[in-house]
């Protein structure tokens, strides 16, 4: 993988450089409420600009239908990354259309564009391959080099992350080297003991890196809505908890896997429970008790790790020399069920060993629970990105920037 600096090395002045960018951050009414993916990519796009290129930096925003959408727009973005740079940017309001061409035209040495939302486009995440292929040489034409920092973004088979670059002479970017270099350190030669948190919404989305972990990990640690269906599949009742009754099976035959290699897995014993899910635009205060795992009532739900559980997690976390972190351990979004995040992120903080949290929400809720980030190994900006690296699956991003 040939990375940026061979590019600066080459002299990149006066070139349009496309810089595949992951400003997929998230918002509440147009404000930006955590810009980590955008302070990710200055390093970049800031050493492009200083070496006098003319910078296109171009992104995707959560899910529009293949069309222009307000509620997508990147200009909160691209307002966002012109404070950070303390440098005007230019913004077009299309992706490949007059308005992109224009203000690529524009550009002087040392200037930065960003043009409109990439999924504006169905050509951009198209299944065929010369419908993405289309829109890649629309995009290739907007530039004269290739830069992938997208790393949140690494793991899909779009346009603009998989097509473009084998149009155009690419490297990758500093955040994708970064990323990728820490990504190294938890599959090859892992410091043990290697202890895993795991957590977030759907035990689904986390089945494929459970399975691969099982082999690599000393210690699973599983909290947050996925816990239920572990628990469940321990005969428990959980009550009307997030339940994906369908996955038990493969659950059932985890925990006996883990049983049978000597992997500890390790399920909450307590739960903070209560009859409704609470509103995560109010706020307002919930009523909620505390139940140990095994006597959750048949009308509530677990919202959080108890506080034994808060404790038995952090125990298992203090000697380790290497950890991953991915899912919040509770609905952190609302303070009546943020303590069994903050406990992990603490204990983590508070540990020797590498810690690295991925993870989009996960990520999010370290900053806004109000940790440092630079009391952590490292905070990914990928969370399927980094799950598949784990998973052993080829990422099509960083495939596309191997060759
Ligand atoms: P990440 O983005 O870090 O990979 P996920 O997207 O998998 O994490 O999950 C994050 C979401 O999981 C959060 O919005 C959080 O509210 C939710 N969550 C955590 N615990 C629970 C729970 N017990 N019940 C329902 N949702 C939960
Ligand atoms: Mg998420």
């Amino acid at each position: 993988m040939k990375t940026i600096d061979e590019l600066l090395a080459d002299g990149v002045s006066g070139k349009r450089v496309f810089v595949r960018a992951d400003l997929n951050v998230p918002l509440a009414d147009g404000t930006i409420t955590d810009d980590g993916r955008i302070r990710a990519v200055l390093p970049t796009i800031k050493a492009l600009a200083d070496a006098g290129a003319k910078v296109v930096v171009a992104s995707h925003l959560g899910r529009p239908k293949g069309a222009p959408d307000p509620a997508f727009s990147l200009l909160p973005a691209a307002e966002r990354l012109g404070e950070l740079l303390g440098a005007p940017v230019a913004f077009a309001q299309d992706t490949v259309g007059p308005a992109a061409h224009d203000a690529v035209d524009g550009l002087q040495p040392g200037q930065v564009a960003v043009i409109e939302n990439l999924r504006f486009n169905p050509g951009e995440t198209a299944k065929d391959d010369s419908e993405r292929g289309e829109f890649a040489d629309r995009l290739a034409a907007l530039a004269d080099v290739y830069v992938g920092d997208g790393f949140g973004a690494v793991h899909r088979k779009h346009a603009s992350v998989y097509d473009l670059p084998a149009r155009l002479p690419h490297y990758a970017g500093y955040l994708i080297a970064t990323e990728v270099g820490v990504l190294k350190k938890l599959t090859e030669d892992v410091k043990r003991p290697y202890v895993v948190a795991l957590g977030g919404a759907k035990v689904s989305d986390k089945l494929a890196v459970i399975d691969q972990l099982l082999g690599k990990a000393d210690r699973l640690l599983i909290g947050g809505g996925m816990a239920y269906t572990f628990l469940k599949a321990k005969g428990y009742e959980v009550g009307i908890s997030l339940l994906q009754e369908d996955q038990i099976p493969a659950v059932t035959e985890y925990l006996e896997r883990a049983e049978k290699q000597g992997v500890e897995l390790v399920l909450p014993v307590d739960v903070v429970v209560s009859r409704e899910f609470p509103d995560l635009k109010t706020k307002a205060p919930t009523e909620n008790t505390v139940v140990d795992a095994d006597k959750i009532p048949a009308d509530q739900e677990g919202l959080d790790i108890g506080p034994k559980t808060r404790e038995l997690y952090a125990s298992k976390l203090v000697d380790a020399a290497t950890v991953f972190w991915n899912g919040p351990m509770g609905v952190f979004e609302h303070p009546d069920y943020a303590e069994g995040t903050k406990a992990v992120a603490q204990a983590l903080v508070e540990s020797d060993g590498f810690s690295v949290v991925g993870g989009g929400d996960s990520a999010a809720a370290v900053r806004t629970l109000g940790f440092d980030e630079n009391a952590f190994g490292h905070i990914s900006t990928g969370g399927g990105a980094s799950l598949e690296y784990l998973e052993g699956k080829t990422l099509p991003g960083l495939a596309a920037l191997e060759d």
